[in-house]
């Protein structure tokens, strides 16, 4: 195992009705602005169940944020926020709403270019508002975790910045409000959150077996769970389950410890950036072939994740790993999530524009070994076509 530092300090309230205990999280004595996004929490009675529980506080509300938050659209919130003095954020929605309520929270206080908070990858900020949220699907973990991601739609650059000042105080966890997601979101949030924890396990093995088993726990249960959901969205159980996996799978404690790749998210990034496809789709693309270009380097670990959660016997490694891989294809494909870059339409051209961003953003060394080129992310990619 190698060695880390961890910590995290989001409160989690998880469980049946807990938006009334909005009243105690958030502070009375400060102004505050709801964030949401282009209407669920409207059409769902989220926003008014949230607005009955702070019925003594001063609330100002910010809608209309996009699934993959556009820079532009959070900016003009920034200038709410300035001109109000608001001082606390509660974000309501999913990780697009949370991510954007992020950097809101950061661009807020933030002097110079805040564009400079996303190339620098957070690490101008020094300080941010403080924030809650209320999550309404289940995918990103962004609701226990230190990342957002950020879309400037007039450029297609979709980029990421962490900082430990953008930790939410707290998240609401109703398993309950994703009841109401549309099947190809159910299926999203639970590919989302399965390669997440793929990305901190296959990689090459450092005998961190508490991690391993983890990993393996938590795929297990989305694999159980993501079918129950979409065929019964009322399951409470396996919603239940899927809300706490997702959350468990980026909350730092998985990749505490060990190797991560996290390629196929910055990959994939460039192609929702580029062309719009959701980004749990991009990844059911890109994740399979980067395995298979991979596969000498990580096949130790897809061996052990094949026999571990897909129940594939014991034979030559190299063969466990192909094994592998066909079975996740499937998993993806049996939710509706497609795994082909022509599913989408996307050909040549499509790799050459996502090489193109790849390269202007500087991510021409990814994976766990740093060994992902320009070169390899197109050979990579053609083997998705
Ligand atoms: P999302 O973009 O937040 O939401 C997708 C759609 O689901 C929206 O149209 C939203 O509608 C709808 N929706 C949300 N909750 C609903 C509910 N309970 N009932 C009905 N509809 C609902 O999806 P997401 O997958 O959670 O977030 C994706 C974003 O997170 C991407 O930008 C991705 O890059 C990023 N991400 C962040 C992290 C991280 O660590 N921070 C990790 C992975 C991915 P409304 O807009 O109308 O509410
Ligand atoms: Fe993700």
């Amino acid at each position: 195992m190698q060695d880390f530092i961890y910590q995290n300090p989001v409160k989690i309230l998880f469980g049946h009705d807990q938006i009334p205990a909005l009243a105690q999280e958030v502070p009375q004595d400060k102004k505050v602005m709801i964030v949401y996004g282009g209407g669920s929490v409207i059409k769902h009675g989220i926003l008014q169940r949230v607005k009955g529980s702070l019925k003594n506080t001063l609330v100002f509300e910010f809608g209309g944020v996009e699934p993959n938050p556009h820079y532009e659209t959070l900016m003009k919130a920034v200038e709410i926020v300035k001109a109000e003095k608001i001082d606390f954020l509660l974000a309501v929605g999913g990780g697009s709403v949370i991510d954007g309520t992020k950097f809101i929270a950061a661009a807020a206080l933030y002097e110079n270019d805040p564009w400079e908070i996303i190339t620098s990858y957070g690490s101008v900020v020094k300080q941010a508002l403080p924030f809650g949220c209320v999550l309404t699907l289940a995918a990103t973990g962004s609701e226990m975790n230190n990342t957002a991601v950020i879309n400037r739609a007039t450029t297609q650059d979709k980029l990421f910045f962490a900082s430990p000042c953008v930790m939410p105080q707290f998240s609401v966890l109703e398993p309950e409000i994703t009841y109401t997601l549309p099947e190809r979101q159910t299926a999203n949030g639970v590919v989302d959150a399965f390669v997440h924890i793929l990305e901190q396990y296959i990689t090459y093995p450092v005998n961190a077996k508490v991690q391993d088993r983890l990993a393996e726990g938590l795929l297990n249960t989305l694999k159980e769970e993501g079918p129950t959901a979409l065929k019964n969205p009322q399951d409470y159980d396996a919603r239940a389950n899927i809300m706490w996996a997702a959350t468990m799978a980026l909350n730092g404690m998985l990749s505490a410890g060990v190797p991560t790749d996290w390629a196929s998210h910055l990959i994939g990034q460039e192609i929702t950036a580029l062309y719009g496809i959701d980004h749990a789709r991009t990844l059911a693309i890109v994740m399979p072939a980067l395995w298979r270009y991979c596969k000498n380097e990580k096949s130790e670990k897809l061996a052990q994740y094949g026999a571990r959660v897909w129940n594939i016997p014991e034979s030559d490694t190299e063969k466990m790993a192909d094994e592998a891989i066909n079975a996740t294809v499937d998993f993806f494909e049996q939710l509706g999530v497609k795994t082909r870059l022509s599913d989408y339409d996307l050909g040549d051209e499509a790799i050459a524009e996502v090489i193109r961003k790849l390269k202007e953003h500087g991510h021409i060394a990814l994976g766990e070994h740093g060994k992902i080129t320009a070169r390899e992310a197109e050979a990579l990619l053609k083997m998705a076509l």
